[in-house]
């Protein structure tokens, strides 16, 4: 299996440092909002890569974060009138729901940075014994000219980064280089005491004390957006380097961002959608293959028609698993008789025959999902020409292997292991409400809003709720409406 490895900048034959085991760690989300659909894009694609190490027989043990514990949540709790630990405790909850709702599972360890605080202060005093942090009136900060290696992951040299528009100039650091480890107590904001007085880790810090904390010194992998290569992950190496004396990691990897309107979907540019909503409205296997049917490392721009596009290559396979179905019941399944078989028999055959190992290869091949489902989707062409061609008696057995095949492909991917006849529905339940919503704005254009209102009135009758916003119109199942088609003529 070969991975790109960012640190070397190469492709590299994947070799864990224990044979058949796998030691992972990702970085995990900043509790103090729902998650948006671009921070769902690493969640899913090492979800998808940890389930494949596990397809191909390796013990993958994976770590992630729950950073509970930050500027982010604070604000958001002094905005909201509430105390920092119920927006941590609220949004963690909502991270692990959001999980489910995208079948994502769930890491081995997932560590909250509250709970591992006294290993953060041992890693830190570790640090300033061996010199390479130091105490400021309580904030302890990163000596980064003494890591000899530092900027060797972003491959930026210190000096550039010395001139870099990004180091703001602080009085209390040796050199504006260096970075908090441990940032001392301000009133009313959570903290723990220390050796060096009351205070709280630094964001960078928390992931190298949970990683080698669960992991060992050496990690396998360590995966994140390329949004965090610089500095979070450089800062991680420095760390952790510094402080055990060993290489931190051996293969890092990077998924590349999405992109919304040309720039990176972002809450701070507030140009994002939650992936609760998108994933409710489009389904969660939409949502996997939408990021899947890309390689990893390549930009993707969200928008809505290219989600409904992937609900559309979702449900081409589920009505294909359907079909199948109900052709293996209409009839008494014989045993494959080759000699039998027509000419398109015999090319689903050799379809057959080839489409695993082809998978295989595409994965094996830095993670390529989008080679590997192209690959499905070849199979799928040749068992739905099958199907459409005269099927003879003799290829239901055809048609069965490759309906396992799917499904057995399907697994590592999270795609296509649901009820056929559900998905279906679903799928056209959603095209549905989706063809009402345009005949609804077709009214609204003819400034017909009685007719409009009546739509959406009768909608949330059926528990399905619209929500109008810039232009297009939003809906879910059964959350608070707003606004309302005769008000819209004022
Ligand atoms: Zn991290």
């Amino acid at each position: 299996m070969k991975l790109y490895n960012t640190l070397t900048r190469k492709s590299e034959e994947f070799v864990p440092l224990e044979p058949g085991r796998v030691k992972m760690y990702v970085c995990g989300p900043t509790v103090y909002d729902y998650f948006h659909i671009g921070n769902a894009r690493p969640f899913i694609v090492f979800d998808v890569f940890r389930r494949y190490l596990e397809y191909r027989g390796y013990r993958v043990t994976l770590a992630q974060n729950i950073t509970d514990v930050d500027d982010k949540i604070i604000n958001k709790a002094t905005s909201e009138g509430i105390a920092a630990q119920e927006v941590a405790r609220r949004y963690t909850e909502a991270y692990f729901e959001d999980l489910e709702r995208l079948d994502i599972h769930r890491a081995d360890v997932q560590p909250r940075a509250t709970e591992t605080i006294p290993q953060m202060i041992e890693f830190i005093q570790r640090l300033i014994d061996k010199g390479y942090a130091y105490d400021h009136d309580g904030n302890v900060y990163f000596r980064v000219r003494k890591f000899k290696n530092y900027g060797q992951l972003s491959g930026k040299s210190v000096d550039q980064l010395k001139s870099g528009a990004r180091v703001a100039v602080d009085e209390r650091k040796e050199d504006p280089l260096d970075f908090a480890l441990w940032k001392a107590a301000k009133p009313g904001e959570p903290s723990w005491p220390s050796p060096w007085g009351e205070g709280r880790p630094g964001w960078h810090l928390e992931c190298s004390v949970m990683a080698t904390s669960i992991l060992g010194d050496t990690l396998d992998i360590h995966a994140g957006g390329t949004d965090l290569i610089f500095p979070h992950h450089e800062n991680e190496i420095a760390q952790s380097e510094a402080a055990t004396g060993q290489r931190f990691v051996r293969y890092w990897m990077h998924n590349e961002l999405l992109h919304f309107e040309g720039e990176k979907m972002s809450k701070s540019l507030g140009n994002f959608e939650y992936a609760r909503e998108i994933t409710e409205r489009y389904g969660p296997e939409a949502v996997r293959y939408f990021y899947l049917a890309k390689h990893y490392r390549t930009p993707i721009s969200f928008s809505h028609r290219a989600m409904a596009e992937a609900r559309r290559a979702v449900e081409r396979v589920y009505r294909l698993l359907e079909e199948i179905e109900s052709q293996a019941q209409s009839a008494a399944e014989p045993e494959l008789n080759e000699a039998q078989l027509s000419e398109r028999g015999r090319a689903l055959l050799g379809k057959l025959s080839q489409t695993r190992e082809a998978f295989i290869s595409h994965m094996d091949d830095d993670f390529n999902t989008a080679g590997a489902l192209g690959q499905l989707f070849e199979l799928v062409r040749e068992l739905n020409l099958c199907i459409s061609e005269d099927l003879q008696p003799a290829e239901l057995p055809l048609l069965r292997a490759g309906e396992q095949l799917i499904r057995e492909l399907g697994r590592p991917l999270g795609l296509f292991q649901g009820a056929p006849w559900q998905e279906v529905q679903e799928g056209l339940q959603g095209e549905l409400i989706e063809l009402l919503i345009e005949v609804r704005s077709q009214l609204r254009i003819k400034r017909e809003y009685q007719l409009a209102d009546e739509i959406r009135q009768r909608l949330s009758r059926l528990g399905v709720e619209l929500k109008d916003q810039d232009r297009r119109t939003l809906w879910s199942y059964g959350t608070a409406s707003q606004g309302s088609d005769e008000r819209a003529r004022a």
